[in-house]
């Protein structure tokens, strides 16, 4: 059987299961037409099938997303690697974009990308080159201070700020430009040590409706390295999950908080566009966690508009 044709059958299944949402009571007829919309939807796609599947060109473009992981002036996490590569096959695999693996910071500026002389590409030649403006999204699994001039600094914000992109950050991500106040504002939270090192930690699910949390239960064991935030409010990031402070050793001498609040996944806006940041993804065998692969998936096509979530900030 050819792919074409699996997808016409496909097609066909996904037509009778689906559910019928408004649709009028189930009269004879009712099912009738059912049955021959049915048919007409299998003509069209065997149709489309013939023709060698042309009907998949007319789609909208994928978005696209620059997975961006310089650690240049910090600590290589291990699971970097394997994060951005998991990002990139979430994306590839269900349809929702492109992405870009870059490891330097090269692409993080809207003004056009000029080579030095001697690189084979002639001097105002812009040759397959890319910059902020064409991504709809970051992925960012960066740490500490990552060099950036200050016009790159204020194409970032203004990516987000101005253009309504979207901006998904990963545990380290909060470690980030610590000398930039205006960085620590957009993605609304700053690392402050992990008192408890990697073990297994207890998420509690906040907000169950937004799209990268449907997924989860309402609790669920992490193995991970437990991060404590500071400078987050509550009246700034809507938090979608936590840490059970009751099942954490408050005594640790790195524990800073005396308010037992511990986020450990948020949404935000920043001017027009939508950040998420969270804790988890220390290990390279996390990204491997379904659980944490759907956070992240969904995450990004929250940040990319490819689906609704309220992002109002919260009270605990
Ligand atoms: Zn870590």
């Amino acid at each position: 059987m050819t792919e074409d044709f699996s997808r016409a059958v496909a097609v066909v299944r996904s037509v009778r299961l689906q559910p019928d949402r408004d649709g009028p009571p189930k009269g004879g007829h009712y099912i009738l037409g059912r049955l021959i919309v049915c048919v007409a939807v299998a003509a069209v796609a065997m149709t489309g099938a013939a023709l060698g599947g042309h009907q998949a060109q007319t789609a909208a473009p994928r978005k696209q997303v620059l997975a961006w992981a310089d650690v240049r002036n910090g600590y290589q996490h291990d699971s970097i690697s394997h994060a951005v590569a998991t990002i990139e096959r979430l994306g590839r695999e269900s349809g929702a974009y492109d992405t870009f693996i870059r490891t330097d910071s090269q692409l993080i500026t809207k003004h056009p990308i000029t080579f030095p002389a001697g690189t084979g590409i002639a001097a105002g030649e812009q040759f397959n080159v890319r910059n902020l403006n064409d991504f709809d999204a970051i992925f960012f699994f960066g740490v500490r201070e990552i060099d950036l001039s200050p016009e790159q600094r204020a194409d970032l914000l203004s990516f987000v700020k101005d253009d309504g992109k979207g901006f998904v950050a990963a545990h380290s991500a909060a470690t980030a430009f610590f000398s930039w106040p205006e960085f620590g504002e957009m993605l609304g939270g700053r690392f402050d040590e992990h008192p408890w090192g990697i073990t297994d930690g207890t998420v509690v699910v906040d907000d169950p409706t937004f799209p990268a949390m449907r997924h989860l239960p309402r609790t669920k064991v992490f193995h991970d390295e437990l991060y404590q935030i500071k400078e987050f409010s509550r009246e700034k990031i809507r938090v979608l999950a936590h840490l059970d402070a009751s099942r954490l050793d408050l005594t640790r001498p790195l524990v800073h908080r005396t308010d037992g609040d511990f986020p450990a996944a948020w949404a935000k806006t920043y001017g027009r566009g939508r950040v998420f940041y969270s804790i988890l993804g220390h290990g390279a065998d996390d990204w491997d966690n379904p659980a944490l692969q759907q956070m992240y998936l969904q995450a990004i096509r929250w940040a990319l508009r490819l689906v609704d979530g309220d992002a109002t900030p919260h009270a605990r």
